[in-house]
């Protein structure tokens, strides 16, 4: 049985999904205003091995990864300004044409991660018409209030707001009441915006749409606006699953605030529980450092492939760390993976070269690492796995399609690695050397090793075995 960390009961629970073998998995994506780092290709590939897993256990997954294009303001609480319109005013193009330009270079990043493509992949902009209806389904059911600045939810109104999170209420209305935008119409400092209105701080603002919202007194407003980013993934949610899905995922600092948001607006327009198991991933540091810009540690993934790395080196790094544990990115872990990611594939070319029929995949083998995943998505151990079987005494052809079988959830692309050709005959012979190498008939294995240099081949020995390349 799968046992998933739920952070809502802070604990592993059997994961029962609602519709049978049906997943329905959400997670919160880039605010595309910038070059992702790798921090975030980090929480894109954690959640890809996520649904990897699920559906190597058998389950068939829906998996939606939004865009955020609108709304998300430089600070995650209601301050600041939209990080989308600050970006379109330093590079003049338009919020549109930056979403386009950082999703298309975002696609490019996980693609080269073998990240597999989420079936939906829905932009905030394209579900405004959802969000207008959630705010004022939350107005007429007496959950949130407008001022002349904002459409707010009450949080006072919600049942049990901070449940997810745990925190203390009157610390975190503490913290929200420092910021420098305030609004004094506000009844609680910790209620939050479900929709700015275009005034005030926002006056300005560049990506607006008409709205007209029925108030709780009967009064009928219409005005140019924008919606909150909490709203956002609440309304997509609701619009591709309904009002509960199984998995919703994002960063650990998603807890107090986004997610707790999210969850108290979605129940209260549903009256049902929104998400059945909430998973939360830790963050990548670099040198045991928070990522910074100033600091020059935000690297992104070209950085990495400028300094010639393969982008599936940097997800053999990340198989090492379970996603509820914090890693520590350092150059030298990054070639010890390098070092790695090539001695394995040097194994599968090999016994693909070598092996002369299609293997088994190895059962024992094969329960240790549904194990291994049914454990909360334990792949640093899965991974080890690999290693083992590598280190196994099984043959060639059952090592082959055991590895093979497991990359299917650590998505190597170790089943797209090119072999040459061989001919049956150059095999033969290097078969017939090894024999004689291990029965120390030397004379014998250099007659045999110019053969196979007069068909066009060198033979390298190795500790186990040897590699035959082409002249
Ligand atoms: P953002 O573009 O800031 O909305 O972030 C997109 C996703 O990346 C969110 O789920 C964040 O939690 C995640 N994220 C941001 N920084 C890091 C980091 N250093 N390590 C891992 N995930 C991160
Ligand atoms: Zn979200």
């Amino acid at each position: 049985m799968l046992q998933v960390y739920n952070t809502l009961v802070k604990k592993k629970e059997d994961f029962k999904p609602i519709k049978d073998k049906s997943v329905s998995f959400y997670q919160c994506g880039p605010t595309v205003y910038f070059i992702q780092h790798i921090g975030n290709m980090r929480a894109m590939v954690l959640a890809d091995l996520i649904k990897r897993s699920l559906e190597y256990a058998g389950y068939k997954v829906k998996m939606a990864r939004n865009y955020t294009d609108v709304g998300h303001l430089t600070s995650d609480d209601d301050e600041g300004e939209d990080k989308i319109t600050l970006a379109a005013r330093k590079e003049k193009l338009s919020p549109q044409e930056i979403a386009d330009k950082y999703i298309k270079l975002f696609e490019a990043d996980v693609k080269e991660l073998n990240c597999q493509e989420p079936k939906y992949k829905p932009r905030a902009t394209g579900y405004i018409k959802e969000m207008k209806n959630m705010a004022q389904i939350l107005l007429d059911k007496g959950f949130a209030y407008a001022t002349d600045l904002a459409i707010y939810f009450d949080i006072s109104k919600a049942k049990d707001y901070t449940k997810l999170s745990g925190q203390d209420l009157s610390k975190n209305m503490a913290e929200a009441g420092k910021g420098e935008i305030t609004d004094s119409q506000k009844k609680n400092p910790a209620d939050f915006a479900l929709w700015f209105f275009k005034a005030g701080a926002h006056q300005k603002a560049v990506q607006t749409w008409t709205a007209k919202f029925k108030l709780p007194d009967g009064q009928v407003i219409k005005k140019e606006g924008f919606p909150g980013w909490h709203l956002e993934c609440s309304a997509m949610n609701r619009s591709l699953f309904g009002p509960t899905i199984d998995l919703h995922m994002g960063g650990i600092e998603h807890i107090p605030v986004h997610h707790t948001n999210e969850i108290a607006q979605s129940e209260a327009v549903s009256g049902v529980k929104f998400v059945s198991y909430w998973l939360h991933n830790e963050h990548l540091t670099v040198d045991g450092e928070k990522m910074s810009k100033s600091s020059g540690t935000a690297y992104s993934l070209s950085d990495l492939k400028n300094k010639g790395y393969d982008p599936l080196v940097l997800r053999y790094l990340f198989l090492q760390a379970h996603y509820r544990s914090k890693q520590n990115f350092t150059w030298e872990a990054l070639e010890a993976s390098k070092v790695a990611l090539n001695n394995l594939q040097n194994v599968i070319a090999r016994s693909m070269a070598t092996k002369q029929s299609h293997g088994k995949i190895n059962t024992k083998f094969k329960d240790k690492f549904i194990g291994a995943i049914s454990d909360d998505f334990n792949v640093p151990q899965a991974l080890a796995l690999v290693w083992e079987v590598v280190k196994s005494d099984l043959s060639d052809g059952d090592k082959l399609s055991t590895i093979l079988d497991f990359d299917k959830v650590l998505g190597l692309g170790l089943d797209k690695i090119k072999i040459e050709k061989i001919p049956q005959e150059v095999k033969q012979l290097a078969g017939q050397r090894l024999e004689a190498r291990n029965n120390k008939n030397w004379a014998e294995s250099d007659q045999l090793r110019e053969k196979i240099a007069g068909l066009g081949y060198s033979v390298e020995d190795e500790k186990d075995g040897y590699k035959l390349k082409k002249k």
